[in-house]
C-alpha cells in the first residue's frame, strides 16, 4: 500500500483524527501538508518530527477554514511547495451543542463554514489538477452524524449530512477521471473535540468524565469502545490504495455499530 511520492493535504491535522490520518499517510510514504490551529512552535516541531520519522517532505499552512480565499491559497501553496496535490482530506471540524431554539446564529455559521463549506472550497480548488493528472483521492471526514441525528447538534448534523451529499456529487462528476471521493463516518473517537463534550456533560450532570465516557458510548454505540485516530488513518490509507480505486461516493462507517441499529 505504498503512497510513496504522493502529496497529501490534511485539514485540521494539528490534533485528533486529522493528526492520526496525516501520520498514517506519512507512514505509507506520502508527503504531507499539515493545516490547523494551535501553538506555532509545537506545530513546527510536529511538522519537523513527521518529516524525520517517516522520511517524507512536510509543510504547514495556517489557513483559516472559515476563509475561502485562505483555503484556495492553501491548495496553491501545497501544489507549489510539495510539487502537486494527489490526496485531499477535508477533516477540520468544530462542535457546539445546544437546543435549536438556543443555538447561537454565529455558532451555526461557524460550523457550516468549517465543517462543510471549507470542503467545497478545497475540493473546487484541488480537483482540476487531479483530473488533469488522472489520479486523485478526496476523503471527507463526515461522522455517524452524517447519516443519523442526535438532539442539540443542529449545525453539526446538518453540516455532516451536507458533506455526505457533496461527496456523492463530486464522486459522480469525477467518476471517469481517476479521482475517487469518499466520506469516512466515525462514531466516537476520543479527541479534544469529544473530551470537551465529556467535560461539559460531567459538569452538567455532576458526574465524572469516566462515567460520562461510559454513558456516551452506551447511548449510541453497540460496541462499547472508542475508535482511535490511528484506525481512522488506516481506513484513509486504504481508500488511497489501488485496491480501493472503484470505491467512490460512499459514506464508510467506522463507528462500533452506531448506525447499524
Ligand atoms: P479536534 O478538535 O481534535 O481537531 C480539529 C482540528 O480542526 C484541529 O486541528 C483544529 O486546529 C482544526 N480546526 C478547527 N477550526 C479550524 C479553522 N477555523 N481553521 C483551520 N483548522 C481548524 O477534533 P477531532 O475529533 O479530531 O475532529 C476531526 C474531524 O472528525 C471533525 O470534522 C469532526 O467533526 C470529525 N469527527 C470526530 C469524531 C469524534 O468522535 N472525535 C467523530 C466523528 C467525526
Amino acid at each position: 500500500m505504498s503512497l510513496k511520492g504522493k502529496v497529501a493535504l490534511v485539514t485540521g491535522s494539528t490534533s485528533g483524527i486529522g493528526l492520526g490520518i496525516a501520520h498514517a499517510l506519512a507512514a505509507s510514504g506520502a508527503h504531507i501538508m499539515f493545516n490547523g490551529l494551535g501553538d506555532r512552535a509545537a506545530i513546527d516541531t510536529l511538522v519537523r518530527d513527521t518529516a524525520a520519522k517517516f522520511s517524507v517532505k512536510t509543510a504547514f499552512s495556517g489557513a483559516d477554514m472559515t476563509k475561502p480565499a485562505e483555503i484556495r491559497g492553501m491548495i496553491a501553496d501545497a501544489q507549489k511547495t510539495l510539487g502537486g496535490l494527489d490526496i485531499l482530506v477535508n477533516n477540520a471540524g468544530i462542535q457546539f451543542v445546544a437546543a435549536v431554539e438556543d443555538f447561537p446564529a454565529e455558532k451555526w455559521d461557524a460550523i457550516i463554514a468549517i465543517n462543510l463549506s471549507a470542503a467545497f472550497h478545497a475540493i473546487s480548488a484541488a480537483i482540476p489538477a487531479m483530473k488533469q493528472k488522472g489520479w486523485g483521492r478526496i476523503i471527507n471526514i463526515a461522522s455517524a452524524h452524517g447519516l443519523v441525528a442526535s438532539p442539540h447538534k443542529a449545525a453539526y448534523v446538518a453540516a455532516k449530512h451536507g458533506i455526505v451529499g457533496l461527496t456523492k456529487v463530486v464522486a459522480i462528476e469525477a467518476a471517469n477521471d481517476g479521482v475517487t471521493v469518499n466520506a469516512i463516518c466515525p462514531g466516537w473517537v476520543l479527541t479534544p473535540l469529544v473530551q470537551k463534550q465529556l467535560e461539559d456533560r460531567a459538569k452538567q450532570n455532576g458526574t465524572s468524565v469516566e462515567q460520562e465516557k461510559k454513558a456516551m458510548l452506551a447511548e449510541t454505540q453497540p460496541m462499547q469502545q472508542f475508535s482511535s485516530p490511528e484506525e481512522i488513518g488506516a481506513l484513509a490509507v486504504f481508500l488511497c490504495s489501488e485496491g480501493a480505486k472503484t470505491i467512490t461516493g460512499v459514506p464508510l462507517s467506522i463507528d462500533g455499530g452506531w448506525v447499524a441499529h
